[in-house]
């Protein structure tokens, strides 16, 4: 019988997994098929309910469900229950396992265009994507991760709840844009930039350090204000596509046991979107 899997968001009618995983299953040979459901908030409950009468295999979740399901969910893994959100459901014999691919998903996409040991790296933003991505950061050996958002206390909060403060540090809009030359990874985790507001940018980019690495985890547009600007004065650039890709195939392997091509699931994307390189 055909297995079935999907995605729970609201708004959900613009997810490209849909897109990404129906290709990897057909590319993969697996007799199974991907949905987009849209569900309110108010309709959690019920959907996680359906999800799990009906055998459906495994699901992504998405905005603005992330937190929300980890009391519906059976068990949570270590790195999701610090991070305090789910990504990614299994289900293995009716019990839902939740994980989170957003942090590992957006590292491993780092990693492929530089090496992280003795770098320091600065993460702009504190919201969900930004607690996934510093929390698995922060597993690395030898790096230094500091943080600048809007709200200052949140990123305070951060660090101190995950026991950091030995390796990072807040910094605030104006220590950022004087500082920024210091940094050898910009991590762009806001959703400042997105469409339709694409000519905004969350740090106005003075001086920056030779050969930094920017990276911005929005990919639409496919290259922001941000990573347009830091091109302009020599930096490496990577758009959100890679983030959005290696979290997918993460998913993929935990229902699956076997990683897509991710480059395959970047070019899908970028085709959608009309991409340039980035
Ligand atoms: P979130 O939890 O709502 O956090 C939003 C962040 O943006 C907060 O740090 C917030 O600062 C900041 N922000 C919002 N408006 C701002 C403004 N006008 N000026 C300065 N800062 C502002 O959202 P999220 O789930 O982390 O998602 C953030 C972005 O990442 C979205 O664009 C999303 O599409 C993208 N994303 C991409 C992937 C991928 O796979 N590539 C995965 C997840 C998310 P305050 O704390 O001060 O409000």
């Amino acid at each position: 019988m055909k297995k079935l899997y999907g995605v729970i968001g609201a708004p959900i009618e613009h997810s490209m997994s849909p897109l990404i995983h129906n290709d990897a299953f057909h590319q993969k040979g697996y007799n199974a098929h991907y949905q987009a459901f849209h569900v309110e908030p108010k309709n959690l409950k019920e959907a996680v309910v359906g999800m799990r009468a009906l055998g459906v295999s495994g699901f992504n979740v998405t905005i603005p469900h992330k937190e929300a399901i980890i009391p519906l969910l059976d068990e949570v893994d270590d790195a999701a229950g610090r991070i305090g959100a789910v990504n990614t459901v299994v289900n293995r014999d009716g019990i839902l396992f939740g994980y989170n691919t957003d942090g590992r998903g957006y590292v491993e996409a780092l990693k492929e265009i530089t090496s992280l040991s003795n770098k320091r790296i600065l993460i702009i933003g504190a919201g969900g994507a930004a607690r996934a991505i510093f929390y698995t950061l922060a597993q690395e050996e030898g790096i230094q991760v500091d943080l600048y958002n809007r709200t200052a206390s949140k990123s305070a909060d951060l660090i101190h709840e995950f026991s950091l403060g030995h390796l990072a540090q807040t910094i605030s809009l104006d220590e950022a844009i004087e500082r920024l030359g210091d940094y050898d990874v910009v991590v762009q985790t806001t959703s400042v930039g997105m469409f339709p507001k694409t000519d905004e940018s969350p740090v106005p980019l003075k001086k920056i350090k030779q050969g930094a690495v920017f990276s911005d985890i929005i990919y639409n547009p496919y290259e922001t204000k941000l990573l347009k600007d830091a091109k302009v004065l020599g930096a490496v650039t990577q758009n959100g596509v890679h983030m959005f890709a290696y979290q997918a195939a993460l998913a993929f392997e935990h229902w699956t046991g076997h990683l897509p091509d991710t480059d395959r699931m970047k070019k899908l994307v970028k085709e959608q979107l009309g991409g340039i390189s980035c």
